[in-house]
């Protein structure tokens, strides 16, 4: 069975237990295919929706598989309203298995596909929603390594989930030199300096935060900070922190001082990087509007918030 053929209309871990029932596909990745499913009880469908990430169990090359195994051991200890919740893993027949809190609303990437840019209130929301978990996380020394808008999640209720533990860390001294190395491959925009510099050995967790600004900055424009069409020349352009914003004469955005201040503010040497705490007691955040609710039609059309 290939990774991306379509999973048995149910799946049951065990005999007498619970069955999975196997509904739409919500997206693939690299090495995984989701799709939506319903939990039912002793044949009884239960209305409960999770997310089945079925992933192929004879995983090559070996460092996917290791991706994998790092993914369940930390993701299943976390619980955060902000982090995609972890259920089970298991496996049935040629695959393995993995039960996690379903997000409706598709990555943050996906709907900034669709949105070009998203306004000043939908970026105060999500990025304190992201700090909130990536708060939690450093509290427990962890490092997530890989945030960036299409491993930002969101819930029916456009709540930011942070998901794909596959890269995270956990440190065991500052600047721990034990830290596998971060794959190069996949998009090198959110790499933080440090990363080039040291060969991916003994970064912490404020490459997180360098990762928060990438977000920000992106989320605003539509294009990542060093965006360019070879990855040298990204490269390049982030060891000089040489990004722009663009005239507004080009941008529809009507982007604020306090987001370029924050964005400034946070890539930087990694020594002198706000914390999570530190970052939503920026000006950005404190001087207007945060909406508490938004509707799932933001991650197409823009929202008109009072
Ligand atoms: P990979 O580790 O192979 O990159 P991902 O974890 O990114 O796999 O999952 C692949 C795709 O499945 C995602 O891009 C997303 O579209 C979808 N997906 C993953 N997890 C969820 C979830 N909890 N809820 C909804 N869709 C999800």
């Amino acid at each position: 069975m290939s990774v991306h053929a379509d999973p048995p209309p149910s799946v049951v871990p065990e005999p007498n237990g619970i069955t999975y029932i196997t509904g739409e596909q919500l997206g693939k990745g690299g090495f995984a295919i989701c799709h939506r499913a319903e939990v039912a009880e002793r044949g009884k469908a239960t209305g409960r929706i999770i997310a089945l990430k079925i992933v192929k169990s004879k995983m090559e090359p070996a460092k996917m598989a290791q991706k994998f195994v790092t993914e369940l051991q930390l993701h299943s200890k976390l619980q955060h309203p902000n982090i995609v919740e972890f259920y089970r893993a298991f496996t049935f027949g040629p695959s393995t298995y993995v039960v996690l809190e379903v997000c409706d609303n598709g990555s943050l990437a996906d709907a900034l596909k669709r949105r070009k840019f998203f306004t000043m209130p939908e970026i105060r929301r999500f990025l304190i929603q992201t700090c909130g978990a990536v708060k939690y996380l450093h509290a427990r020394q962890i490092i997530h390594r890989d945030l960036k808008t299409g491993n930002l999640f969101l819930d029916s209720n456009m709540n930011i989930k942070v998901g794909d533990f596959g890269l995270a860390a956990v440190m065991v001294s500052k600047n721990d030199v034990s830290l596998r190395r971060t794959t190069m491959c996949g998009t090198p925009n959110y790499l933080a300096p440090e990363i080039l510099e040291k060969g991916g050995r003994g970064h912490n967790e404020k490459v997180d935060l360098w990762a928060i600004g990438i977000i920000a900055y992106t989320l605003a424009i539509g294009k990542a900070p060093f965006h360019a069409p070879k990855r040298e020349d990204i490269y390049k352009k982030l060891q000089m922190c040489d990004y722009k914003w663009p005239d507004p004469s080009k941008t529809q955005n009507d982007i604020s001082n306090d987001l370029r201040d924050l964005v400034a503010t946070l890539l930087v040497h990694e020594d002198d990087r706000p914390c999570p705490d530190q970052i939503v007691s920026h000006t950005f955040f404190k001087t207007a509007f945060i909406p508490e609710t938004m509707e799932s039609s933001c991650t197409s059309v823009p929202p008109r918030f009072p």
